[in-house]
């Protein structure tokens, strides 16, 4: 049994998603699993070294383990890269529209057959319009959420999805647990999984659970601005993410230590 908290660095994390490292660690310890950290910093822009430690210390702070997944990063683009050729080839398309291009018309890429270069242009993973994801017992069709979803970006960086998918394969995961908003992420992560044979993602346990509030009621957010200070490491914070994390390990019936 392995599980998984994959948060990425673009900012400092809030109590949800701390919340969310804690259950992800009490399902381990109730199915005697491993929980693995990993990283996500494959959109360099965003990385500031300061929310990574950020990352650590609360996690040492919530008394959280885990095994640290530390992807060569050297060579962890071009891996990422050679893995597509996984996906079966008529299933990729090179996209050049830009944000704004596609705001004015839809994408006819597909038809134009055009070759993929990277820093050029996209590629992008063909989701046909019927194409349906079962998840906690709803259906999602795929085309109308992600439309023909991007899995490396026109920078050359792979996109977070794909970047998850192998992730989750090569760590050999079999439980994720995640927030609800990313109920259609998992759909989408199940079915690329399925094109390439991964068949423990395809096939893992996944639950999602309700998102943890501010005060006001709204969704949380991390906070991303670059004079931003980090959130205080006090008592008070931790023992806020331990009442938010109890009350999410309840409603998916995990057992809290
Ligand atoms: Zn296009």
């Amino acid at each position: 049994m392995r599980t998984r908290f994959a948060p990425t660095p673009s900012g400092y994390l809030h109590q949800g998603n701390l919340a969310n490292a804690l259950v992800n660690s009490w399902l381990a310890r109730q199915l005697q699993g491993e929980m693995f950290l990993r990283i996500d910093a494959d959109d360099e822009p965003r990385f500031r070294p300061e929310y990574t430690e950020f990352i650590f210390e609360s996690l040492r702070m919530l008394g959280v383990g885990y095994t640290l997944f530390t992807p060569d990063l050297g060579s962890r683009t071009e891996y990422l890269k050679s893995q597509l050729s996984t996906i079966p080839s008529e299933l990729l398309f090179a996209c050049d529209c830009s944000r704004s291009s596609l705001l004015a018309r839809a994408c006819t890429c597909v038809e134009q057959h055009k070759t993929w270069q990277p820093r050029v242009n996209a590629l992008r993973l063909r989701l046909d319009t019927d194409s349906v994801s079962r998840i906690d017992g709803a259906d999602y069709n795929l085309h109308d959420q992600f439309g023909d979803v991007i899995l490396w970006r026109r920078d050359d960086v792979p996109a977070y999805h794909w970047a998850n998918v192998i992730d989750d394969r090569d760590l050999g995961i079999s439980h994720i647990v995640r927030g609800y908003d990313l109920r259609a992420s998992s759909a989408l992560h199940i079915h690329i999984s399925r094109l390439i044979g991964a068949d423990n993602v395809a096939n893992a346990s996944y639950q999602h659970h309700s998102l943890i509030l501010s005060g006001g009621g709204k969704k949380l957010s991390k906070s991303q601005q670059s004079n931003a200070r980090p959130p205080t490491l006090d008592l008070v914070f931790i023992s806020e993410v331990h009442t938010a994390a109890e009350r999410l390990a309840n409603e998916l019936g995990i057992a809290v230590p």
